[in-house]
């Protein structure tokens, strides 16, 4: 009998973010197509309660919780040391647990201290038979492959934006504590604060419905012989400001960045989209100036509805890569599309 362990940490405010939830209903799915098995919830946070009550709805027939000052940070020895314990008070034989950067580089740690295994970038579990399977993507996301495991306990890293998130009301959980002992060690490294962009320079927004993907052509010579960069930059922040878009980028547009020319400021590698870059997930894409390349496109994979703004009717969107193409001035098209936003149209 398999006993799931859905393993989360809390926000600074004690709240769940979304990718939990998404991990809860993994999870509470699993749990319904596997029979005889058992759902657990395991928490780690400053204060545990909250979070736990506002799933309280959810399937699951337990609550654990590791609590205090030490584990409302991210920290690989507390955290590794919070998951460890949960694991084992909750005898976990399955643990779904959402990849978000605290957690991903802890669950890989967590499952060798176990004896067990862990399946990072997991976009799909699901059982038949009493066999649990899991799909993941490899080789830049060109091939996905479903594997299974008889190793236990069993960790799985679900990617942020690949699943359903569960719609579990609130109510009043009861958490059982779980006592950690801290060696010395693992108190070590101390957090003294965390740097970050500004809330209004982070242009990579993950959860947003819209990557909007800038190419080099908002840096080329345009129809006067000129270049325009300046006025490029503000159409683009202009946008993103407006319709809390997320960033994304060629690799042509972003290595002139890194070569230190001035061009748009505000790109770096971490905006690159395709096969040497990133392949989010959004339910719409807009690019602008830019080619559409196969080593690009590739990273559009996850993307739901495709449009396009290129001057060039032969570009590579119209080969089958957007299902809308404007044939248009991209500089013209943003101008007035953010006049319209301006205007409360959305
Ligand atoms: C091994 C390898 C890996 C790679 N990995 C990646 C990757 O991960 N991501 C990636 O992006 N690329 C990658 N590339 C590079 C890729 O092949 C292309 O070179 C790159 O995507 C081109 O960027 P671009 O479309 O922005 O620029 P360009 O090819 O220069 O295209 C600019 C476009 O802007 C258009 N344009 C100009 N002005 C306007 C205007 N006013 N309005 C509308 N359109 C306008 C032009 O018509 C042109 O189509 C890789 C290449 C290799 C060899």
């Amino acid at each position: 009998m398999e006993t799931i362990l859905v393993l989360a940490h809390t926000e600074t405010d004690g709240s769940l973010a979304k990718p939990v939830r998404e991990a809860l209903h993994t999870a509470a799915t699993l749990h319904k197509s596997l029979a005889g098995s058992k759902l657990v919830i395991g928490l780690v946070g400053d204060n545990v309660q909250i979070a736990a009550n506002s799933i309280a709805a959810c399937p699951a027939t337990k609550y654990f919780g590791v609590t205090g000052a030490e584990f409302s940070q991210s920290r690989y020895a507390t955290d590794a040391a919070a998951a460890e314990a949960i694991c084992k008070a909750a005898q976990a034989t399955i643990v779904v647990a959402p990849a978000t950067s605290r957690w991903a580089r802890v669950l890989p740690g967590v499952a060798q201290r176990l004896g067990g295994r862990a399946d990072t970038h997991v976009t799909g579990v699901g059982a038949a038979d009493g066999k649990i399977t899991v799909n993941r993507w490899y080789y830049r996301q060109r091939m996905e492959g479903a594997l299974t495991r008889t190793q236990r306990p069993w960790i799985l890293g679900i990617d942020p934006g690949s699943q359903t998130s569960c719609d579990c009301g609130a109510g009043a959980a009861s958490v059982e504590m779980v006592a950690v002992n801290l060696t010395d060690a693992a108190k070590r490294t101390t957090v003294v604060g965390i740097r970050e962009p500004k809330a209004d320079a982070q242009t990579i927004r993950p959860d947003a419905q819209l990557l909007f993907v800038t190419g080099a052509g908002w840096t080329k010579k345009q129809a006067d012989g000129q270049t325009h960069l300046p006025e490029a930059g503000t159409l683009i922040l202009d946008f993103l400001k407006q319709s809390r878009a997320s960033l994304g980028s060629s690799k042509s547009l972003v290595d002139l960045g890194g070569e230190g020319q001035a061009v748009l400021p505000f790109l770096s590698h971490m905006n690159q989209i395709g096969q040497t870059g990133a392949t989010p997930r959004h339910s719409k894409g807009l690019s602008t100036c830019c080619h559409g390349e196969e080593p690009h496109t590739v990273g559009w994979r996850f993307i739901g509805e495709r449009r396009a703004v290129n001057l060039d009717p032969n570009c590579g969107w119209a080969r089958g890569k957007a299902d809308v193409l404007y044939v248009a001035d991209a500089f013209k098209v943003m101008t007035k599309v953010n006049e319209l936003l301006a205007a409360g149209n959305t």
